[in-house]
């Protein structure tokens, strides 16, 4: 028992870890303005977390990225990723941030084993960018950024989620951006999770080969085989060493590679972005407190459950009810 295999045959590897539901953004796509989060009693401790994470890393996970909400606002997270950075077994320890804290953390996360970090920016513009996030200071991420690569983290990546007729026009500018601070990134089409109130999701959506079109009237793009065990599909530059990612749930489906799986905040086991089957993690470790052996059992069983893939639509139509600071992005 000691690889995870689901009913396709595909092999999970990597698991998105949810610290918090909570984050200091509420970006216009991924949260609602006013939200209820969850009581402290309801998301699993740093205990729970080392003890999920030990468990899959048993089970052959080779890749944990800790996400959110937003991973920098969970009391403790130094110490976190110190427990889980330590566990024997893991090859690739990652974090997907807002990069509002990372001036603050970024040289604990650094020392405690996290090896790369995901910065979420979507627009170079400081009003756009309040607005966008509705809480957010661009400055702040931009100087995070820096620290972090300063601390000794290489390969930063940034996302971009990208939205016809509020940041499409920036498409060359982040390119050009991460160009000059020698990062990664990688263009995401919004997906249908929750119900958002500032956007037509069917109107403001653009494919990533809109977004490679716009990018190809500056640069060439060569294909590349390189892969983070994620969903990124990457190009390269010839005269640069910024890779570029796209991340096409909906025009290029990549459920059939699939190798992930997430755990939310309050430890549900979640198979499929997309779809509602889940297990319920939290319950078996507070029911049988230390017992591993109990707990991998669960995460195998779990394996049946993981459906084929998931059924976006672009017409603007929330496919799942989950907000994204739920399901852990
Ligand atoms: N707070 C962290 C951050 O901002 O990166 C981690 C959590 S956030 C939910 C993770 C990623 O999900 C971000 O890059 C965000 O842009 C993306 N995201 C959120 N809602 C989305 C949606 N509806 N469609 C596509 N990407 C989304």
């Amino acid at each position: 028992m000691n690889t995870l295999v689901d009913g396709f045959g595909r092999r999970i590897r990597y698991l998105r870890l949810s610290v918090t539901d909570r984050c200091d953004f509420r970006c216009v796509y991924c949260m609602g303005e006013d939200m209820t989060f969850l009581p402290r009693a309801q998301v699993l401790t740093l205990e729970e977390l080392t003890a999920l994470s030990r468990a899959f890393i048993e089970l052959g996970v080779e890749k944990i990225r800790l996400t959110g909400g937003e991973p920098l606002v969970r009391h403790g997270i130094a110490e976190l990723v110190e427990c889980i950075g330590s566990l024997p077994g893991l090859r690739d320890f990652a974090m997907t941030t807002n990069g509002s804290g990372l001036i603050r953390h970024a040289g604990a996360l650094r020392r405690g084993g996290l090896d790369r970090l995901n910065v979420s920016l979507d627009t170079l513009d400081p009003s756009r960018f309040r607005a966008l996030t509705r809480t957010g200071d661009l400055g702040r991420v931009i100087d995070g950024i820096r620290a972090a690569r300063e601390a000794g983290f290489e390969r930063i990546k940034l996302n971009a989620v990208i939205l016809k007729g509020r940041n499409d026009d920036e498409v060359p500018e982040l390119v050009e951006f991460a160009r000059r601070e020698r990062l990664d990134i990688s263009f995401i089409e919004e997906m249908p999770l929750g119900q958002v109130t500032e956007h037509d999701r069917a109107a403001t959506f653009c494919s990533s080969d809109d977004v490679r079109g716009l990018i190809e009237r500056h640069h060439a793009l060569l294909p590349s085989t390189e892969s983070t065990l994620g969903p990124s599909r990457y190009y390269r530059m010839a005269d640069s060493d910024t890779r570029i990612g796209f991340i096409s749930p909906h025009s290029h489906n990549f459920c059939s590679a699939c190798n992930r799986v997430r755990v939310t905040a309050e430890g549900r086991l979640l198979l499929c972005l997309g779809n509602e089957h889940s297990m319920d993690l939290r319950g078996v470790m507070r029911r049988h407190p230390g017992d591993g052996e109990r707990l991998k059992a669960a995460i195998v069983d779990a394996m049946r459950l993981k459906p084929e893939h998931h059924h976006f639509t672009t017409d603007g139509d929330v496919q799942v009810v989950r907000f994204m600071n739920m399901t852990g992005g």
